[in-house]
């Protein structure tokens, strides 16, 4: 265990979109920014297929590619980069406390969150079982094992109905199970969906449980305006229901919503500690776009670096 604290200038804890376009912007002021990656690098884009959506690829790109393009970007300018989580706060004083993983305290002038969110879970007791035996939260990355197999995708939002359509691909049968009559996903994803010919969905369903001994065997739906229960012949199961903001680490110090997103000055991204600022997924639940994550990490760089000058600590 490390005795002695570190002090730096600006932490940035996070490293999606808004933690590496913090990073950019921070080192080319000069605050010498140090970026704690947590433990998954690169964030939900790492496990995200095509972008077609963020400007400046008119042919699209792959989410990996695309996070391996950010970090270059940032550790051009000077950004340091640990492969490391911080999981303890305390900013109860001037200069913000952190722990890492590895118990290593750090002192901060500025912090700049940017933890993003991760894949929400239905809860089930089966679901749990099967976790990697069957049951994915990623298309992407397991969809390959389930090859010329029947699937099924729980979800109705753009998540799900990208995961249905990257499997149609590899797989006979997709069913698409969606808890309402409508999908909440934006009208060409919804369009894609609609136009597959081996997408089945089940409207107004919802999964009791997942089914088999081993692996997965099947899945029994709910049809909640019915009653009706039925099973349908699945070997793998794919969550695809939202996300969760990862902000635990930040309760009891800093405002956040019910559901845990972070509340920052509106238009701003400051929090309710001076020097402290909030950017990302970890603090918008209405946007969640990878462009508008890149955007709120460079107004959280300036508002920093705005912070440090007048504090005269850059
Ligand atoms: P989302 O938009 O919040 O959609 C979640 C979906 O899961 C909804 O259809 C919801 O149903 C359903 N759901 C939630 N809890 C459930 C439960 N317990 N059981 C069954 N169904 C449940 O989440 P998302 O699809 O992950 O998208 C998040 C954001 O990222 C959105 O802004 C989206 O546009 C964006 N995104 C964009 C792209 C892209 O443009 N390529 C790709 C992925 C995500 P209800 O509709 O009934 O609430």
């Amino acid at each position: 265990m490390a005795n002695t604290a570190e002090h730096l200038h600006c932490v940035i804890i996070g490293s999606g979109p808004a933690g590496y376009t913090a990073a950019v912007y921070a080192a080319r002021a000069n605050m010498n920014p140090v970026l704690f990656t947590g433990k998954d690098p690169g964030g939900q884009l790492m496990i995200t297929n095509d972008v077609e959506n963020y400007p400046g690829y008119p042919s699209g790109i792959m989410g990996p590619e695309m996070m391996e393009d950010f970090r270059k970007q940032a550790e051009r300018f000077g950004t340091q980069i640990r492969y490391e989580m911080i999981t303890k706060v305390d900013f109860s004083g001037s200069v913000h406390k952190m722990w890492t993983e590895s118990e290593q305290e750090i002192h901060a002038d500025a912090v700049i969150i940017a933890t993003g969110a991760s894949a929400k879970w239905l809860g089930l007791e089966s679901e749990k079982k099967f976790w990697s035996k069957g049951v994915s939260a990623c298309a992407v990355c397991d969809g390959f094992f389930f090859r010329g197999q029947e699937v099924a995708v729980v979800g109705g939002g753009d998540t799900a109905a990208e995961e249905a359509t990257y499997l149609a691909k590899l797989c006979p049968k997709v069913h698409l199970i969606v808890r309402r009559d409508q999908l909440r996903a934006s009208k060409i994803m919804q369009e894609r969906v609609l136009n597959a010919e081996n997408i089945v969905i089940h409207w107004n369903s919802e999964t009791q449980e997942v089914l088999g001994e081993n692996e997965v065997e099947g899945v029994k739906l709910l049809n909640n305006k019915t009653g009706e229960t039925t099973v349908i012949p699945v070997k793998g199961f794919f969550v695809a229901i939202g996300h969760q903001p990862n902000t635990d680490i930040f309760k009891g110090w800093l405002d956040m919503d019910e559901t845990g997103y972070l509340k920052t000055v509106p238009g701003r991204t400051l929090t309710n500690i001076e020097g402290v600022f909030a950017s990302g997924d970890a603090q918008d639940n209405i946007y969640r776009q990878a462009v508008t994550a890149a955007g709120t990490g460079c107004m959280a760089a300036l508002d920093a670096e705005r912070y440090l000058a007048a504090k005269g600590v850059i």
